[in-house]
């Protein structure tokens, strides 16, 4: 077996990594500010001013700050059941039993609280366009599912999906729609944010997104009461009484006030990272050109990304032979060919960080018996294995043949311009 000659080019001396925070300094400002006039708690000017900012930003009307955005989706998944259910009794979940329709490749914590809520998560394919939930497929799983009354969509990796076609399919069917706008903060659609066109909506301050509190994240509605529901939720649902009055069950999910500062101090910066982010995107997309490879999809007249994550994918003539099973790939190098597993060694072994494309949620094991609703109806995905002849779901067709490229915003040209040379090397 051969190995493709990578071995002039250095290792980089400090770790690229795949999406870093990075601080600018009026985050020290305002934690100090909450250190010093003892506002350490979940109460205090910094969550105030979070919560202002990004209602702000995001068009929404209202913004709740919690400890991090799994939690915000949960609450939206709790307010979006009761609107839609009624209040369960105490014990159970806002959504138990029902199906609800899902993102397929994302992260799970896009799906976590409708599972945590007792829900059935449906899965929905992916479409090639923008890689985000297939609007045909979503309407597929209508005709097959016509019960079901809410569902969740991701914006994979800063890229907006289609948000016209998902709203009017939701609409027809009267069906609520939560967007996980974790990845997309500052992302626009139609010259408006992803995450003013759900229902409820949800961002992250993660320590590898777009802007960063090292943690936390916020709930977005435009309706008063249940941004209200949702703040008291957040703080164990206590009622309007003299002493700890209970009627309905409730979380420790609010933001703490150091947190808030971190987040404070980064928001003016968003802008400057989504510029820094697109920097890196398009200089992958011109130095990548002539190899048969495309770089993660927009729909150019409608969208305008965050591009919070670079991602590529290799034309399906230009693969090689890869097997993954449950934890392990395996690939057989070729001439003129490759794949996300020999890329991704190689771009580890110049100390850079990628990753594979998030695996879709309906290939995981926990999810082995939930429905799955392609273009052509309900279906599974035939092999984990990329096999070139052999048709695989969009979702598991994306995850076979696409990889996310090392995407930290303070990347310089010259370290962007060192991966490229070595995804370069592998088609040789
Ligand atoms: C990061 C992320 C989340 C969760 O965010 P946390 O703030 O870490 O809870 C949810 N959905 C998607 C798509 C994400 O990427």
């Amino acid at each position: 077996m051969f190995i493709k000659e990578q071995s002039d080019i250095p290792p980089f001396e400090s770790r690229v990594w795949l999406a870093s925070p990075t601080m600018h300094g009026e985050e020290l400002k305002y934690m100090t500010e909450a250190y010093e006039t003892n506002w350490m708690s979940t109460v205090g000017a910094n969550i105030n001013e979070v919560e202002k900012v990004a209602a702000e930003k995001a068009e929404a009307k209202y913004a709740v700050a919690l400890s991090c955005c799994t939690a915000a989706l949960h609450l939206c998944v709790k307010l979006a059941g009761e609107r839609l259910y009624g209040k369960p009794d105490v014990g159970h979940g806002a959504v138990e039993g029902k199906r609800v329709f899902c993102s397929d490749m994302t992260f799970d914590a896009t799906l976590n609280p409708v599972v945590y809520e007792g829900g059935i998560p449906v899965f929905i394919d992916t479409e090639r366009d923008t890689w985000n939930m297939d609007p045909i497929a979503l309407e597929k799983a209508f005709e097959i599912y016509p019960e079901v009354k809410l569902v969740v969509v991701a914006h994979l990796y800063g890229f907006p999906g289609k948000l016209d076609e998902l709203r009017a399919v939701c609409e027809k069917h009267g069906a609520l729609m939560i967007e996980d706008a974790a990845e997309s903060m500052g992302a626009t659609y139609k010259g408006h944010q992803t995450g003013s066109f759900g229902d409820y909506a949800a961002i992250s301050y993660n320590g590898n997104k777009i802007i960063s509190g090292s943690s936390g994240g916020c709930l977005l509605t435009n309706i008063i009461e249940d941004a209200n529901k949702a703040r008291k939720w957040s703080t164990q649902a206590r009622e309007n009484a003299a002493w700890y009055q209970h009627e309905e069950v409730g979380y420790n999910y609010r933001m703490s006030n150091v947190i808030a500062g971190v987040v404070r101090g980064q928001y003016p910066h968003l802008e400057e990272h989504i510029a820094q982010k697109k920097e890196v995107w398009v200089r992958y997309k011109e130095g990548l050109e002539g190899l048969p490879v495309s770089m993660n999809a927009f729909e150019e007249d409608k969208s305008t990304p965050n591009y919070w994550m670079s991602a590529m994918l290799i034309n399906t003539n230009a693969m090689c032979r890869q097997v993954r099973d449950d934890t392990k790939a395996i690939y057989v190098p070729e001439h003129g060919k490759s794949c996300p597993t020999e890329i991704l060694e190689a771009i580890a072994s110049i100390n850079a960080e990628g990753r594979p494309i998030w695996k879709p949620m309906h290939m995981q094991p926990i999810y082995r018996m939930n429905g799955f609703v392609t273009r052509e109806g309900n279906g599974r995905a035939r092999s984990n294995s990329y096999i070139a002849g052999v048709t695989l779901d969009v979702g598991a067709d994306i995850f076979a043949r696409g990889l996310c490229l090392p995407s930290d915003n303070k990347m310089t040209a010259e370290q962007v311009d060192r991966i490229i040379e070595v995804i370069r090397r592998c088609f040789e």
